[in-house]
């Protein structure tokens, strides 16, 4: 034990170095604060079947977080996630035999939810690393709930995150299909399977093999069709995934709730709404407050006979167009007697 203790000293010493940062110790208490990190940035799909067998492990101060020291000199952060079998993610709504067994109404759903995906201590493996064949949202007048990606039948299929198997079974219009519940609540759902290779309850790790390509139930052809949803609610699996390059777009998404709908389908974020992803807590207070000063800051005036805008503007210093813009309204806009106009 005292031996593992240095070996982690070491380790722990080592890791602010290796991240480029200045040379500096940390106690094992400090940076363990550090585990797990987030990743805000894409990850990379790691090989499957690619692991290292493991040489040793180390314990940290959060059970379910251990540190894997590899044969080949390399060690990662990984979090067992069986601690977590006895939360309500893994106990609420959770049903074998049922793909959908949520009941909650969209409109009581939070308007932004944010899902950890992959961080320091968990990793990412594309289901099937190919371009998709057929896009989410309705097609031909038929809703299309997920995307198909081509696969070749007998090809392995891939657990996207670490997860516990909820379903594997038959269904008419998916025929062999899998659906993992995820820490985070999202649910990942593979259709169409040749065969199942995992259980119901069973706990399974990014890149397992859990079933392989087929076209068993309502398909054409050999393909995976590939879901994701929360709490029910099918979202386009192209928010979270680059198919074709077998990346992860974020490590901690953003789901807004806009995005439940079979009409909204994935678009390239502007640098902007990336800003407006990632704003912290305390900025979105800091925007909330600046809104609620404005807004208390606000000045109206009720139209009376003989008012005009050019005149409204020089009583209130300000401009027509500030006046425009304040109510959505253009300079030729009738002002009718009465109605409140916002002049500041
Ligand atoms: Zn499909």
């Amino acid at each position: 034990m005292l031996i593992k203790r240095q070996l982690a000293t070491v380790l722990l010493v080592l890791l602010p170095l290796m991240a480029g940062a200045q040379e500096r110790r940390f106690t094992i208490k400090e940076a363990e604060k550090l585990v797990p990190r987030e990743i805000r940035k894409p990850v990379k799909s790691m090989i499957p079947g690619e692991k290292p067998p493991v040489h040793d492990t180390l314990d940290t101060s959060d059970p379910a977080v251990k540190i894997l020291l590899m044969n080949d000199g390399t060690w990662h952060y990984e979090r067992d996630i069986t601690t977590l079998a006895d939360s309500a993610v893994f106990r609420n709504n959770w049903k074998t035999g049922e793909l959908n067994p949520y009941r909650s109404k969209l409109e009581d759903l939070p308007w932004k939810v944010t899902l950890c995906l992959a961080d320091s201590a968990s990793r990412f493996c594309v289901p099937r690393q190919v371009k998709v064949f057929s896009p989410f949202g309705w097609r031909r007048r038929r809703n299309h709930t997920g995307v198909d990606l081509p696969l070749p039948t007998g090809m392995p299929v891939y657990a996207a995150f670490d997860g516990k198997v909820r379903c594997s079974m038959y269904n008419r219009g998916y025929g062999n299909v899998v659906v993992i519940r995820h820490a985070s609540g999202l649910e990942t759902t593979y259709a169409h399977l040749a065969e199942r290779k995992v259980e119901p309850g069973q706990y399974v790790s990014a890149g397992d093999v859990i079933g392989l390509g087929g076209s068993t139930g309502r398909s054409t052809g050999p393909h995976l069709h590939f879901e994701t949803r929360y709490e029910g609610y099918a979202f386009d699996p192209q928010w979270l995934i680059d198919f074709e390059s077998g990346t992860l777009r974020h490590g901690y998404f953003v789901l807004k709730r806009k995005y439940l709908s079979n009409t909204s389908r994935y678009y390239p974020e502007s640098e902007d709404e990336e800003e407006e992803i990632y704003k912290t807590e305390e900025e979105e207070r800091a925007e909330a407050e600046r809104i609620a000063k404005e807004m208390a800051a606000a000045k109206y005036h009720t139209i009376q006979s003989g008012d005009t805008l050019l005149g409204l503007a020089a009583k209130y210093h300000t401009s027509v167009n500030a006046i425009c813009k304040l109510n959505g309204i253009t300079p030729s806009t009738t002002l009718r007697i009465g109605k409140k106009l916002r002049v500041k």
